[in-house]
């Protein structure tokens, strides 16, 4: 038995070889160990000199890490992860020990990453992530609202943009005012967008409601836009809100998400992106965010299955810090009402 596992190629051996081939080993050391490892070969020994060989490795490894090129990922599938570099889309896998020290890489995750130089049966560069960069914003997701562990699914973003209808379907605005603190609780700048306006006239009372909603959000900073895919209103303020940096799409289903990227971008289908890709053995997307590229070099994140947001690093002894308006008493009876819900959802 033991036997059997000493002949067993220690999947390491690969990691080594290609190491010493792209030059990135100490030589020299590497000939004293082989020098000891000729004299006898006991179990023993051969375990010494394998620490030692996967040490050097590893430290010829770690050497270089800073000059690695940086990408960004695109999507995360079971074992690989879709990373973009100066326009080409890379397919790379992480080292397991890595992901004991760190967590494994999520959409808009910028990696630094070595090429090895293989190629996948689609020709898509093959790479080892051997870093995530830190992150400078987090969304994660809750699988409900008492969920006190969130999942991260999104960094790196800038803004949330917060699709929503009164119509087809109808809106709900306490899951508003969760992702406004989901949004800002994870460093992103939460927009507030009321789609398919066309279907409402002026005068309809539902919309005035709304509107007065909508300014009580705008005089505590979150932007609103309203927009109608059909009439095509607000497609252009949609559009410079995009650029003004990552944006991650956010809504519940049916509310025109797709949509309104087409209106903007006509070649771009997110529903057809979510489901194309890898769907080869493991390769099934774990989240179904995705980061797409528009033609001006606008990144927009979608984020198809998820329903609700996780609140990352809020507290019941933060939360009035995201409700301002509850804090100074200026906050009508539904944001009051929202904050009460939420902080009950958090732990005590
Ligand atoms: P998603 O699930 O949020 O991506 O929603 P979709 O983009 O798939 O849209 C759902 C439905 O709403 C589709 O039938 C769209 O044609 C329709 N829709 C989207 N935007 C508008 C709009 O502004 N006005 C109207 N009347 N319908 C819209």
């Amino acid at each position: 038995m033991g036997l059997k596992r000493n002949r067993k190629k220690n999947p390491r051996d690969k990691d080594l070889t290609s190491q010493y081939l792209s030059g990135a080993m100490n030589e020299d050391a590497l000939e004293q160990v082989e020098r000891f490892s000729g004299r006898e070969n006991s179990a023993q020994q051969r375990k010494m000199q394998q620490t030692a060989l996967l040490r050097l490795a590893e430290e010829a490894a770690d050497a270089n890490i800073d000059q690695l090129p940086i990408g960004q990922v695109i999507q995360v599938y079971s074992l690989f992860v879709e990373v973009e570099f100066e326009g080409i889309e890379w397919l790379c896998v992480f080292r397991k020990t890595f992901t004991k020290v760190y967590e494994p890489p999520i959409v808009g995750d910028r990696v630094r990453f070595r090429d090895t130089g293989m190629k996948d049966e689609r020709g898509k560069p093959e790479a080892v992530i051997e870093a995530v960069l830190p992150r400078q914003t987090v969304l994660t997701r809750a699988d409900s609202f008492k969920a006190i562990v969130g999942h991260p699914i999104v960094a790196n973003a800038d803004q949330m943009l917060m699709v929503t209808t009164l119509k087809e379907p109808r809106i709900k605005w306490g899951i508003i005012d969760r992702m406004i603190v989901a949004a800002q609780g994870g460093g992103l700048r939460p927009i507030l967008c009321l789609n398919k306006i066309d279907l409402l006239s002026q005068d309809d009372e539902e919309l005035m409601r709304a509107r007065q909603a909508m300014a009580h959000y705008q005089k505590l900073g979150v932007m609103t836009l309203e927009s109608s895919v059909t009439s095509k209103a607000g497609l252009d303020a949609i559009k410079s809100v995009l650029h003004q940096g990552t944006t991650v799409l956010a809504g519940q289903s049916g509310v025109g998400k797709s949509s309104l990227i087409r209106a903007i971008e006509p070649n771009l289908d997110l529903r057809i992106g979510a489901i194309s890709g890898y769907t080869g053995k493991g390769r099934h997307t774990t989240t179904s965010a995705k980061r797409y590229r528009l033609s001006d070099g606008t990144l927009v994140i979608d984020t198809p299955g998820v329903k609700l947001f996780g609140l990352w690093g809020v507290s019941r002894e933060n939360l009035p810090s995201y409700f301002p308006d509850v804090e100074d008493e200026t906050a009508p009876p539904w944001r009051q009402e929202s904050y009460e819900r939420i902080l009950e959802s958090l732990p005590g």
